[in-house]
């Protein structure tokens, strides 16, 4: 069965080659660099094919001013509509009414558009139960990613998919659920035993999607030196991942949907490109659509369906 596996990193782009603002120059990444042939992911890297991957330099601004926010950016990814034109601008974090009206109603909503065409898509993070009672109670309201897939008629994934090992914990290994999140019985992992979970609970369906989003925070709130850290760990369990995939039945797909982690020189979002690494032999097949956020739905969609 063709199967992507779809790893969303939130706001990671392509900076300067500078030590002291980006962490994603100074990061040791053994995985991603060598999907890369040893290049490093900076704004003046050039799309590249390698014997494994592709990299490609995806524009997140789409033609509206100012800088790329996650809702509209989340939004663009998930359904192939340029969401800031649609809804007058860069919106986030959370999704406004009209940014939730496009996850909810639109056809184009991949998780909605594969499942109406009988394939199967899962988003594979994690959440506590205070999530859902958050949630529930009103303190809380989804972020774009999760709308969607609640739109979809899907399940978010518990504390329960955790444990059977079918979820995903947004450190990778897990250990945030025992240490913050006081749970006392969930399993943990090292980073590449991870990336292998990864690898295998993708095969199980055609659309695995998971959010990775302290990469985010660790552009807003982080040091250069947090943000290194969490580059690392990110690659670690890549390492896992990557050997365990196998290139011939499934495509990886990376990317962000706007920069801040690589410019430490202040705290907010940045107007640079991101960064997309598609692996597996038929990447070819949606690398040409990728040059900005709205390629990624449409291309999705028509390599799993064809
Ligand atoms: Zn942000």
């Amino acid at each position: 069965m063709r199967h992507i596996l779809f790893l969303f990193l939130d706001g990671v782009g392509l900076g300067d080659d500078d030590p002291a603002t980006n962490p994603l120059a100074r990061a040791g990444l053994p995985a991603l660099h060598g999907l890369l042939g040893g290049r490093r992911l900076l704004r003046d890297t050039p799309a590249i094919e390698t014997n494994r991957a592709t990299f490609i330099p995806t524009d997140a601004a789409m033609g509206i001013a100012g800088p790329p926010q996650s809702a509209t950016g989340q939004a663009t990814i998930l359904t192939g509509l340029n969401v800031p034109a649609l809804v007058g601008g860069h919106w986030g974090p959370k999704p406004s009414e009209a940014v939730a009206d496009v996850l909810r109603h639109r056809p184009e909503n991949i998780f909605r558009a594969l499942t109406a065409r009988g394939l199967t898509a899962a988003l594979i993070n994690a959440y506590p139960q205070r999530y859902f009672e958050a949630v529930k109670s009103g303190r809380r309201m989804y972020s774009a990613i999760p709308m969607a897939v609640a739109a979809a008629g899907l399940p978010l994934m518990t504390a329960d998919d955790l444990r059977a090992g079918q979820a995903f914990s947004a450190d990778f290994t897990g250990e945030g659920w025992r240490t913050e999140l006081k749970y006392a019985d969930t399993p943990v992992y090292t980073l590449p035993e991870a990336g292998a979970r990864l690898a295998e609970v993708s095969r199980q369906r055609s659309f695995t999607f998971f959010e990775h989003w302290v990469t985010d925070v660790a552009g807003h709130r982080g040091t250069v030196d947090e943000g290194v850290a969490v580059m690392e760990r990110l690659d670690a369990m890549l390492g896992g991942l990557l050997a365990h995939w196998d290139d011939e039945e499934g495509i990886v797909i990376i990317t962000s949907d706007h920069g801040n982690l690589e410019d430490h020189s202040h705290t907010h979002h940045t107007l640079n490109r991101v960064p997309t690494v598609i692996v597996g032999r038929q990447r070819n097949a949606i690398a040409r659509d990728l040059t900005d956020l709205t390629g990624f739905a449409p291309a999705i969609l028509r390599y799993l369906t064809e």
